[in-house]
Formats: structure tokens, sequence, C-alpha cells
């Protein structure tokens, strides 16, 4: 499991780490949290999800400015990560998991 959270000087240099581990996981799974973890903010894409990954319409986008990216190739070792910081299930997200 690999986390990506930005301070507010290095922005650039973690969205670089993470799309680039996006571009070696393509079949990973992404959770996309507030680096404050709460709870609400808490959804589960796959790394090809268009709406955490590159694409023509967010391609200027700054992923690390306001949330973090928790990223592994394995769900189980996610879901039980964030069911001991939280206590519940994660959110999957509408977009990638129809
Ligand atoms: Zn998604």
């Amino acid at each position: 499991m690999e986390q990506f959270v930005s301070n507010k000087d290095n922005v650039k240099e973690k969205d670089n780490e993470y799309l680039d581990w996006l571009e070696k996981n393509p079949k990973g799974f992404v959770v996309n949290n507030d680096p404050k973890q709460r709870k609400a903010y808490l959804i589960l894409h796959h790394s090809t999800c268009y709406t955490i990954n590159k694409s023509e319409k967010n391609k200027d986008k700054k992923w690390m400015e306001k949330y973090m990216k928790t990223c592994s190739n394995d769900l189980g070792e996610l879901q039980a990560y964030f069911k001991k910081l939280f206590g519940g299930d994660l959110h999957k997200c509408s977009k990638c998991y129809r």
C-alpha cells in the first residue's frame, strides 16, 4: 500500500508520483481521502477511473492539492486499513463501479 499526500510546497511532485503509480498499476485501487482523515470523503476507485486519473477533462488538475490518495493492488488490504481507521466500509465510486 502506498499513500500520496502533499504539503503545500510539493503538490506537483506528489502529483507526478501518484500518476506514475497509476500508470504502473492499471489494475490497482485508489481511495481518495481527506488528509484530515474524515470518513465522509472516503471513496474507492479503480486505477483507471477518469475522476482520479488523468484525462482530457482534468489534465491540469492538481490531485494532491486537497485530497490525499491511498493506493494498493490489494483491495482487501485497503478495506482492512480503512475499516481499522473508521470502522466502516468504503463507498464505491458511482462512475467506475457500475
Ligand atoms: Zn471512480
